[in-house]
């Protein structure tokens, strides 16, 4: 059996790691900065793109290496470049395909921290990012100007967890020759592998679920490698760039590395001069995470389930949002698309509003109340009165956030606890 045919289980144990002649078993952490050259010639070709070969740990690294070789398979990707966060991972994609001048159309329902850095951020920079509705991916095409360079979406958006259609958008973008690029956070590859669906660019904040234990920041960004650069609209691409010799990224890449076009700009631009390159060690926790991706995700899920199924019929709770409900607003578009569970996050409404929201997250046993996601504890957070609580109601309730909204982030605790600790807070919550 080639290794081309293994299922994403086992790539998640062995994939991008090759031995070496210390025999270890584990991935090795190479703290390093630097590389020795063998000579001249070699270092020149290093630094020319002539050869590929490590020169500065910023840049690339052996144990962030199998990282990213690994992340790379099992999203289906032909690359990925691993960041310091997924916000780092956000901005660094931007940039290497836009600039002062530039728009992005993106979806409205996103993590709290990219709808700040689009919002407020890019445009101080001169990248324009115009807002549409996720849910209706005719927004998206009536967005695209003349000088819009990508279009960006969530896989299950925040605050409500609703499931974008990622084929729709996909095909809007195609037919504007832009690439899509989707955060993949919320679904993993073990859910949702967007490069099957059309996606061309798949990020994913390593912090979560694929690191899994709330223990290091981290992000990472796979090229599908089959969008063309060359098509008029990325002149990043397809004009000389003054800072590679000239090189136009688009055409003049030698053939094997022709399809890696963004992720090497992506390396040698943004990742090089921006600098906001990932730790080995923290590498090395990832990957740990990643070896048990597949079991822990299929418990997320399970659990999750559980505990919607267990809210919607509870007296205390007014509401619940879960894509995998059967009468969930997402479920129809979600059950098309995700077929090993409905990820990790739960959110609804407690009866007695922002009042009794409050009570409860005070009284709760076991859930650990802090502002993160995809731990494998299970983590509470009532968002009106914490990451929301600059916005007006008003502007809560436009973007979806009710007073009463509480969001949980399902752990692999055993499903009764879970269950109880809940029961025991909307008791005394009312
Ligand atoms: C957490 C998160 C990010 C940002 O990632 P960091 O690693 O915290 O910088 C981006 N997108 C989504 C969906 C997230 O959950």
């Amino acid at each position: 059996m080639s290794p081309e045919a293994y299922h994403f289980d086992t790539l998640a144990l062995h994939a991008g790691q090759s031995v070496d002649a210390t025999q270890s078993r584990g991935v090795p952490v190479y703290r390093t900065t630097s590389y020795l050259f063998k000579n001249t010639e070699h270092a020149a070709n290093l630094f020319a793109l002539k050869e590929l070969g490590n020169i500065y740990t910023r840049l690339m690294n052996p144990t962030t290496d199998v990282l990213e070789q690994r992340v790379a398979q099992l999203e289906g990707g032909a690359a990925s470049v691993a960041f310091s966060s997924g916000t780092s991972a956000i901005f660094s994609t931007v940039v290497t395909l836009a600039e002062a001048g530039d728009d992005i159309v993106s979806a409205t329902n996103l993590y709290g921290g990219t709808y700040t850095q689009f919002e407020a951020i890019l445009p101080k920079l001169g990248i324009r990012v115009q807002f549409v509705d996720a849910k209706d991916p005719g927004s998206f095409e009536r967005a695209i100007g003349p000088r819009t360079r990508a279009l960006y979406i969530e896989t299950i958006g925040n605050p409500v967890l609703d499931f974008t259609d990622v084929q729709a958008v996909a095909r809007v973008a195609h037919d504007h020759g832009l690439p899509l690029i989707v955060d993949g956070t919320f679904t993993t590859p073990y859910l949702l592998r967007s490069i099957e669906h059309g996606a061309d660019i798949v990020i994913n904040s390593l912090t979560k679920w694929m690191g899994g234990h709330g223990s290091a920041i981290g992000g990472i960004v796979t090229d599908a490698g089959r969008f063309d650069w060359n098509g008029g609209r990325h002149p990043l691409f397809s004009e000389p760039d003054a800072n590679y010799h000239g090189l136009r990224w688009a055409t003049d890449l030698p053939e094997p590395l022709a399809p890696l076009a963004f992720a090497l700009r992506l390396r040698t631009v943004p990742l090089r001069n921006l600098g906001a390159c990932v730790s080995p060690d923290n590498s090395w926790i990832f990957l740990q995470g990643l070896e048990t991706l597949p079991v822990r995700m299929a418990r997320h899920c399970a659990n999750a389930q559980r505990v919607a199924e267990h809210l919607a019929a509870h007296p205390q709770v007014a509401w619940v949002r879960y894509p995998g409900l059967k009468d969930d607003p997402s479920y129809a578009l979600a059950s098309r698309y995700l077929h090993n569970g409905f990820g990790g996050m739960v959110v609804f409404g407690v009866k007695g509003g922002y009042e009794a929201a409050v009570r409860l997250i005070d009284r709760i046993e076991l859930f650990s109340h802090l502002a993160n996601v995809g731990d494998a504890k299970s983590l509470i957070l009532h968002p009106a009165s914490t990451s929301h609580s600059q916005l007006t109601e008003e502007q809560q309730r436009a973007s979806g956030l009710t007073p009463d909204l509480i969001r949980l982030s399902i752990g692999l605790e055993y499903p009764d606890d879970i269950i109880t600790a809940l029961d025991e807070a909307l008791a005394t919550a009312g």
